[in-house]
Order: C-alpha cells, then structure tokens, then sequence
C-alpha cells in the first residue's frame, strides 16, 4: 500500500506499519477527546485551529501520543506530521480514523471494517447504519441542562459515560494494535 508522504516517513524513521498508522490513529483520537462530539468538517477545522492559535498545545498532543507507548525509535511532532485534513470519518462503525492512503480515499478505519464493507456491498445491502453504530450522537442531548434539570443531567452523566467507554475501548484497540495481544 502506498502511504502519504507524512506517515511513509515516520515508517522510514524505523516504526512498523501498523505501528506508525496506530500513532497516527491515536492523535486522532486524542485530538476527538479534546473536540468533543464533532462532525468530519467541524473537527478538521478544530484541528486546524488548534495548530493555528495553539501550536504549543498542538505539538504537545502529537508528543503525548508519541510517549504514551513505547515505540522503537523516538518520535515526536518535529518528525510525526499531521495533518487535519486527512482526518475522515469511518463508513462501517464512524469512528474518527487518519487516513494514511495516498490516495486518501479510505472508506474504513481498519481491515476488519473493510471485511464487512465489502460484505455489505457484495450483499446488495448498505453497511451499518451509522445511526445504530455510534448512537451516542443521535440522541437528542441537552449539553448545557439547566441546574435544575435533573432529568438532562442524567441524560448527560450518562452520554458522557458513553463516551469515556468509547474512547477507552478505542484507545484499549490501538494498544492491542501496537502490542498484537
Ligand atoms: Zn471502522
């Protein structure tokens, strides 16, 4: 597979494949946790802003990235390019993933998600309604409940535990991917 220019080379500073898309992946996701429940264009430009009014902030995230496993040769923003635009949204289970295609039109997230795509489109079927995949977005969520409403404050605790379970399984999956255990 061929690889855009800024992934081939962190793979040509001596990182496995599967390694430097499961980095490129967990910025992603890191930058997802600090957006907050964004859509594909909405979370591209809260990168870019970031990068643009907060570059030390936006250097420290691709570091902590870097850090938060052990990798076989030292990384770090100088090296470890990212770009906003090549963030995209998954067609099978719409988690956020970096598209690393030089092409950069990767449906999917990983190579079980393209299983089940091509599953979907040779079955004459549609893939997974993105309604049902990732549900915590389609309900009708008062973000800013009143201080009295105790009701929206429920909806939210339980939205937001959700979504740290999301996250946390997402991040469990990249440490798999890194470790293949
Ligand atoms: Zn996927």
């Amino acid at each position: 597979m061929a690889y855009v220019k800024e992934v081939q080379s962190v793979i040509d500073a001596g990182v496995s494949e599967e390694i430097a898309i499961a980095l490129y992946d967990l910025i992603t996701a890191e930058f997802e946790y600090i957006a907050e429940h964004p859509e594909t264009e909405q979370f591209r430009s809260r990168i870019a802003s970031i990068r643009k009014h907060e570059l030390a902030f936006f250097r420290s995230i691709i570091d902590g990235a870097c850090a938060k496993y052990p990798l076989p040769v030292e990384l770090n923003w100088r090296k470890v390019i990212f770009k906003p635009k090549r963030v995209t949204r998954c067609e099978v289970c719409m988690n956020y993933f970096y598209d690393v295609s030089r092409n950069g039109r990767s449906l999917t997230c990983s190579k079980q998600c393209a299983r089940n795509y091509r599953n979907y489109t040779r079955t004459g079927g549609t893939a997974i309604d993105p309604r049902y995949s990732r549900q915590v977005q389609e309900i009708p969520v008062d973000f800013s409940p009143d201080s009295d409403d105790e009701f929206g404050h429920a909806m939210l605790d339980e939205v937001e535990e959700a979504e740290q379970q999301r996250l946390y399984q997402q991040d469990m999956e990249l440490m798999r991917r890194l470790y293949s255990f």
